[in-house]
């Protein structure tokens, strides 16, 4: 995944001529210009060090200039792809050729080529996109609705949903995923036991808890399973989301389903959950919510589904039509239906006093250890869940933001907050960064909304 962190070593370049050599120190180290000199101490720092960070560097003939050509050709027509989309009522494209699967589970980078499956757009659903610099591309569209991802296990549905989770970033020139784009406001939610969760209203999902506590403000912080899930949707929605992403293996599947058995066996009465299946439609014909679900092992969202893309073999078909006969010749017998109207609310007010950067006598301590931990404060908010968050350089940036907000009289309520945060970032990164030590990436404003409600400290009104 191409690392944002690359655009903050172009900032302090530029800063090199406006504020002189001292600016250049801060790009020493930086991961993303691959081109760390270590010595001994600082003192051959000006004779030694920064010369040689300079014509490694910033110089010109420091890089293949066809190189260059082909990152800055591949991250155009993504950006091109990705904003074609909306016209075109779809909410990402996967490019034939495209390989998808990685080497692991932990990184990032692609499958062998030899191992990897190309990906080849079934015919009904194949789009021609015109790009700047490959001229036309052809892949699969996934349109607007909710569309179900199914097939057998290992047939490489995950692996297509997460693709078009990453879909939002741009990618790497030999990526594999470089011509795969996705909406910008999709957001992925899944389960996260045991997440704080702070004053939000997951009534439309789960109401009458046994303990008699409200649900329409709810705060945990050891949030279950569905509730969790049920946090995460509303808070994407709040931030203005209209893409979820969503995969069976990281959901609650009493959140998921509740089948017509089970509907007999325990009156609704009894239930505090309504299920997603009770409200996707809803949300997609109400709301304008997409939805992009992967399901292997239950067949109840096929009635309500647009599309349904059948993973064989790591090759998709469109089964739509198959789908929708099944559904009307083996009729689930559940009773349909949720408890009143779904209202999406954006009306939060975060309490900003208890957003605290400070740490003893530090002002801010924010610091991200790995890629899935974020020190802010005396917090330590645990991200592991976030799988669209791109790795460290993201999550310190998105603490700087935090912190740059609690000083900057920031509105109270969430969207109007994140409004300013994404306003201050298109001055550049280095707003949040009081010490310009770089090292930050670009984050949305869906990744900054999902760090701050993990903060267990966060209180709303
Ligand atoms: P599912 O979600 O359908 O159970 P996964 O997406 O987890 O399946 O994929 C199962 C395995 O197949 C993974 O190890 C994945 O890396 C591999 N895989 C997925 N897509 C491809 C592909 N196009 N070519 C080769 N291997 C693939
Ligand atoms: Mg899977």
């Amino acid at each position: 995944m191409q690392d944002p962190g690359q655009v903050v070593l172009a900032q302090s370049a530029v800063q090199l001529d406006v504020d002189g050599v001292l600016e250049v120190r801060f790009a020493v180290g930086l991961p993303a210009c691959g081109r760390r000199i270590d010595g001994p101490g600082a003192v051959d720092l000006l004779t030694e060090r920064v010369p040689a960070l300079v014509s490694s560097t910033l110089l010109n003939g420091a890089h293949d200039p066809d190189e260059v050509e082909r990152c800055a050709a591949t991250n155009e027509d993504a950006d091109h792809l990705r904003s074609a989309l909306a016209a075109r009522g779809l909410v990402a494209f996967i490019a034939d050729g495209s390989s998808l699967p990685r080497r692991s589970g932990i990184g990032d980078q692609p499958l062998d080529p030899e191992e990897a499956i190309a990906f080849l757009s079934p015919g009904s659903m194949r789009v021609r996109i015109e790009t700047p610099n490959r001229g036309p591309v052809t892949g699969m569209g996934i349109p607007e609705g909710l569309t179900l991802i199914v097939g057998g296990g290992f047939h490489g549905k995950s692996t297509l949903l997460r693709a078009i989770q990453s879909g939002v970033w741009n990618h790497e020139p030999d990526d594999g995923r470089s011509l795969v784009v996705t909406r910008d406001d999709a957001v992925k939610v899944r389960a996260e036991d045991g997440r704080s969760v702070s004053g939000v209203d997951i009534s439309p999902f789960i109401t009458d808890l046994p303990g008699g506590e409200a649900t329409t403000a709810f705060s945990s912080s050891n949030a279950s399973g569905s509730t969790s899930q049920a946090a995460a949707i509303v808070e994407a929605l709040e931030c203005g989301s209209r893409l979820l992403l969503v995969d069976e293996d990281t959901s609650a599947t009493n959140f998921m389903i509740r089948d017509h058995r089970m509907q007999e066996l325990i009156p609704s009465s009894g239930e505090p959950i309504t299920p997603f299946l009770d409200r996707v439609e809803e949300l997609r014909d109400d709301h304008g919510v997409s939805t992009v679900l992967v399901l292997g092992g239950s067949g109840d969202y096929l009635d309500a589904a647009d599309l349904v893309l059948r993973m064989d073999g790591y090759r998709p078909y469109d089964i739509t039509i198959q789908a929708h006969a099944t559904a009307k010749a083996v009729p689930t017998g559940r009773t349909a239906g949720a408890r009143g109207p779904l209202t999406l609310s954006d009306s939060r007010e975060i309490d900003w006093s208890r957003v605290q950067p400070g740490r003893g006598r530090r002002a801010v301590n924010v610091k991200s250890p790995d890629d899935r931990t974020l020190i802010f404060g005396r917090d330590t908010i645990d991200l592991a869940a976030l799988e669209q968050l791109v790795g460290r350089a993201q999550i310190r940036a998105i603490g700087l933001a935090l912190a740059w907000t609690s000083r900057s009289h920031p509105a109270a309520r969430m969207p109007d907050a994140l409004d300013m945060i994404m306003k201050a970032l298109g001055d550049g990164l280095d707003t949040f960064d009081d010490s310009k030590t770089g090292e930050l990436a670009a984050f949305r404003r869906y990744e900054i909304a999902a760090v701050l409600n993990r903060l267990r400290a966060l209180r709303v009104g």
